[in-house]
């Protein structure tokens, strides 16, 4: 496989270009045309023996829109082929303060969780820093926006993969998308979801990029949680919780819980009250969601009735909580719908 030129910032750009006996202005125009979401061959500036240089070592383009499905609700998923052959998937949706991009961080997953698809084939690979970075570019540019004028307003890394899974290139991913001069998307405007990898948890509170961090509980004991959530069993709910302290403490930033409705899993007035117990008192939120339908798994949401009732005992009770709609859920967008190998599947 070739290399892929968004793992490179202005400054990784700007050696290369030294590297290769260019003009040192040449770092620019690659870096401006790559944020404006174009292939190598696509940058206007660039004169024809340099970007067949580039060519040779890099992958003209990083990954491609192969397909785009509309819901109803106005949400976009897209599948984007990687230069491997790879398929992942990335949601687009629209809101009144701005659009949110839901980015994958790997292909496929090795968290086990039984009610999401994307673990479905188990983990096939990370992705780079610039093979995330490039769905945020591709889906910006598609919709007319420029890094000076952004479509894309706020990213949220709950699309397949567990980003804490692939830190390094996650990490490394925050920081090129937030780079002054680039695409410029704050950490602030981002969320990351992971389903609890506490040593990481830790390792982002120190890295000075103030995401918020949203964690995926989806029950309130260790035991039942490990019955959908194998990873559960390494890590105690307690540890989490000790972790999200610590990075409200570094950060600053409220956290945010993460809970599907699986009907009899975890749904019981005894489950919110329990939840009550477990997250009064603290700078948190809890994000509701009636879990959605994977065709493979036996688990069927909760009702809506069961949903509201839900909410209204955890607000009742003291706790921050919304309960959100199932975006996408008509196109397979929403979330835990998202898998690796689609194409495999469908044809
Ligand atoms: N691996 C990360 C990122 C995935 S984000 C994590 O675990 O947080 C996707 C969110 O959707 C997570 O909260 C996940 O638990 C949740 N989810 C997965 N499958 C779902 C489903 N079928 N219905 C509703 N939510 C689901």
């Amino acid at each position: 496989m070739k290399e892929i030129i968004q793992d490179y910032n202005l400054n990784e750009l700007t050696a290369l270009v030294e590297e290769m006996g260019e003009k040192p202005f040449r770092a620019k125009q690659l870096y401006t045309g790559i944020m404006r979401g174009h292939d190598i061959s696509d940058i206007p500036a660039l004169p024809k023996p340099f970007v067949e240089k580039l060519c040779q070592r890099f992958e003209n383009c990083a990954l491609e829109i192969i397909k785009t499905l509309r819901s109803a609700d106005g949400t976009e998923k897209y599948l984007f082929r990687l230069s491997d052959g790879n398929i992942i998937e990335g949601v687009f949706m629209q809101y009144k303060y701005g659009n949110t991009q839901c980015v994958s961080t790997q292909v496929g997953c090795r968290m086990g969780c039984k009610f999401c698809a994307s673990t479905l084939g188990g983990l096939v690979r990370n992705l780079t820093s610039g093979e995330i970075l490039s769905q945020v570019l591709k889906v910006n540019a598609l919709h007319g926006g420029t890094p000076a004028k952004r479509q894309v307003t706020n990213v949220v890394l709950m699309g397949s993969g567990e980003p804490l899974d692939n830190y390094k290139n996650v990490v490394k991913f925050l920081r090129d998308m937030a780079a002054e001069g680039g695409i410029n998307i704050s950490p602030r405007n981002v969320s990351l979801s992971t389903c609890g990898l506490v040593p990481a948890m830790y390792d982002l509170a120190e890295e000075g990029l103030p995401v918020n961090l949203t964690v995926s509980l989806h029950n309130v004991t260790d035991e039942e949680r490990a019955r959908t959530m194998p990873i559960a069993k390494r890590y105690k709910i307690s540890e989490i919780l000790e972790a999200c302290t610590n990075y409200f403490k570094k950060t600053g930033r409220r956290y945010i819980f993460e809970y599907s409705l699986i009907e009899g899993e975890n749904s019981d007035e005894r489950h919110a009250k329990e939840l009550i117990a477990l997250l009064k008192g603290r700078p948190c939120h809890v994000n509701l969601i009636r879990l959605n339908d994977v065709k493979e798994r036996n688990l069927a949401a909760a009702s809506e009735r069961g949903a509201q009732l839900f909410l209204k005992t955890l607000t009742d009770g003291g706790l921050s909580a919304t309960l959100r709609r199932r975006m996408g859920a008509d196109i397979g967008g929403a979330c835990g719908q998202l898998r690796a190998g689609y194409l495999k599947e469908e044809q």
